[in-house]
């Protein structure tokens, strides 16, 4: 490019290059000189994994989206220190959440950064927050954590759906960092599951996200842990949207949940439990007190979880809302929206399994077949029977009820912006086979 050679810049790069300086990476980087540096750097345990293992498959695509010449995945974890998580007072356990994370960012930060002065290209996405929020509600992160950690040795998936490293147990945080240079060894998955099946991340949920057979409730999760995070908060303004008046709005957000919105705002959003994580005594380096003295361990950090009086965010006709009034009525249920949003047919099927309520569905054997038309056009089958589910693409089997729905029409009537007698009367939404199979379907998918 001739326009550009009488450049300072370009003189100074062709000089560099002509004394050959800087020398070019060596390449594969040897593992134990880069565990060296993520160590100094400040991770507590780091392993890697090349591109293309088969673990990292259904997160690939996006991995290189976001770094197209990826070879090698870095994940490494910090210690959180693990008082601070297990205090009932949640302004505690949330500092320790955010500067851990913080100190996640700043030790991928440093360490891309070394990598770079060495001439290999590395991106760290962030540990948590910021997402690419215009995703949202699809897929907002760039990489999940949890299992590149697990394909990198770094620990195992408990019941209640953390990583366990083998010594600092769940008292971690996770960081990744995507390299474009090989590394000479990689890490396998730990041959054992730290997690004890102890169930005390079971006993003191609040809203019984985790089942004791190791069924997952997202969506009483996502509602109550995150009341403050992105489908909670937006649930809030429109609580605050659909208010008449200032009285209304006060009847409907206690003083105290407005200041806690605008903390969230200021400090960054507060979690509302992880008392999963607080109680859990997996791990080497945590397991003692739960062996040694149970019962005090017991009565010291799991009892005081479970007995404080807080406010727990449900939906109403959840499971959650009849786990908290059975197994913790002295807490207080706050009813709000179901903060899973849907905004595309696609998303509303995916995220069918995220929001089914199993309670809801016992006794209920039948199979709906949809057929969305207008904007979206698509087939699905949805089989629930013995409190399961099941989302197949195309109509499958001989259905109960079918459904033919205008696809912007149901997706109003997901968001509670239309009624669904009103689209019923106006054919927007037709059926073949019994009502009452409708209301048992709309029973397991509370809104
Ligand atoms: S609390 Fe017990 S069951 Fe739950 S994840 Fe930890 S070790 Fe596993």
């Amino acid at each position: 490019m001739p326009k550009f050679d009488h450049h300072p810049t370009v003189q100074q790069w062709r000089k560099r290059e002509a004394d050959g300086s800087p020398p070019s990476p060596v390449r594969p980087i040897e593992a134990e000189g880069l565990r060296q540096l993520c160590l100094e750097a400040g991770a507590d345990d780091v392993g890697f994994v090349e591109i293309d293992r088969p673990e990292l498959a259904d997160q690939r695509p996006q991995i290189l989206t976001a770094f197209p010449p990826t070879q090698t995945l870095i994940s490494f974890v910090c210690r959180m220190n693990r008082e601070n998580v297990r205090s009932p007072a949640r302004s505690v356990a949330n500092v320790e959440f955010h500067s851990a994370g913080d100190e996640v960012n700043h030790i991928a930060r440093r360490i891309v950064a070394a990598l770079e002065q060495q001439g290999i290209r590395g991106l760290n996405p962030a540990m948590g927050f910021p997402m690419e929020m215009g995703r949202f509600p699809g897929k907002i992160w760039l990489v999940s954590h949890k299992p590149i950690a697990v394909a990198a040795g770094l620990g195992q998936m408990g019941i209640h759906r953390n990583v366990i490293h083998p010594k600092f147990g769940n008292f971690i945080l996770l960081g990744t960092i995507l390299i474009d240079a090989p590394v000479t060894t990689h890490q396998q998955p730990i041959d054992y599951n730290p997690c004890l099946e102890c169930r005390l991340c079971v006993s003191v949920c609040p809203v019984g996200a985790i089942g004791s057979d190791g069924h997952f409730d997202f969506s009483a999760c996502y509602t109550h842990n995150y009341r403050e995070f992105m489908g909670g908060f937006t649930d809030w303004v429109e609580t605050i949207v659909t208010s008449s008046s200032k009285g209304d709005y006060r009847q409907r957000v206690t003083a105290a949940e407005s200041a806690s919105q605008w903390q969230s705002l200021s400090y960054g959003a507060n979690y509302k439990a992880a008392y999963c994580m607080a109680v859990c005594p997996a791990g080497e380096d945590v397991i003692g007190p739960f062996l040694t003295q149970r019962k005090a361990f017991l009565q010291d950090v799991v009892k005081p979880l479970q007995e404080k009086v807080e406010p727990i965010y449900v939906v109403p006709g959840s499971d959650a809302a009849a786990h908290v009034t059975r197994r913790f009525p002295h807490k207080q249920i706050r009813s709000v929206g179901n903060s899973l949003q849907v905004s595309s047919i696609q998303g509303f099927l995916q995220g069918m399994p995220l929001t089914f309520q199993r309670q809801q569905a016992k006794g209920l054997d039948a199979t709906y077949h949809f057929t969305f038309i207008g904007a979206e056009p698509c087939q699905a089958t949805i089989v629930i029977r013995d409190q399961t589910l099941q989302v197949e693409t195309g109509h499958v089997g001989r259905a109960n009820l079918k459904i033919t729905a205008d696809s912007r029409v149901w997706l109003k009537f997901l968001t509670r912006d239309y009624p669904i007698v009103g689209a019923i009367l106006r054919r927007q939404i037709r059926l073949q086979g019994p009502l009452r199979l409708l209301l048992a379907f709309g029973r397991c998918f509370p809104r």
